[in-house]
């Protein structure tokens, strides 16, 4: 997963461009999950890296767009980065998915198109939404909170 310091800008509307700018501007890893759907390896070291992320906020590789905030992570144990809600819902859209014969909702940036994972829900887990954003963390950014303030919301474990 990308790592920033600076804080990344907003998208003003919707961002588009064509294949071969996206393949230019991402890097391989990017441009499969958030332009070709691809999924990422669960457990992979993405994944390791996600757990031992502090206080900071999650953008889309693609445009930038705000989508999660570790305010929102939490530990699912299930392989891919897991939020309960985005951020900013109005940078996230939610479509019906039927590929691969499961009926899924995908997760898609709203400001750029980019696929970013599934929602799940009614799996139990002890968060205020009981759902879980399950994000390939490949087609994040991640932007550490500046300084060393002392995370308000531990993330939840189940
Ligand atoms: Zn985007």
């Amino acid at each position: 997963m990308e790592v920033r310091t600076d804080q990344p800008a907003e998208p003003e509307g919707k961002v588009v461009k064509t294949d071969e700018e996206w393949k230019k501007l991402l890097t391989p890893e990017q441009y499969a999950i958030l332009r070709k759907s691809h999924t990422e390896a669960a457990h992979g070291q993405v994944y390791k890296q996600f757990k031992e992320q502090g206080v900071g906020s999650y953008h889309c590789a693609g445009c930038n767009a705000l989508l999660f905030t570790s305010k929102q992570k939490f530990d699912s144990g299930c392989g891919w980065p897991s939020f309960y809600d985005p951020a900013k819902a109005e940078n996230v859209i939610l479509k019906k998915d039927i590929t691969l014969g499961m009926a899924r909702i995908e997760v898609v940036c709203a400001k750029c198109g980019g696929h970013l994972g599934h929602v799940f829900e009614g799996e139990g887990f002890n968060t205020p939404t009981d759902q879980r954003y399950c994000i390939n963390g490949g087609g994040l950014v991640f932007v550490p909170a500046k300084g060393d303030a002392p995370a308000k919301d531990e993330p939840v474990k189940k």
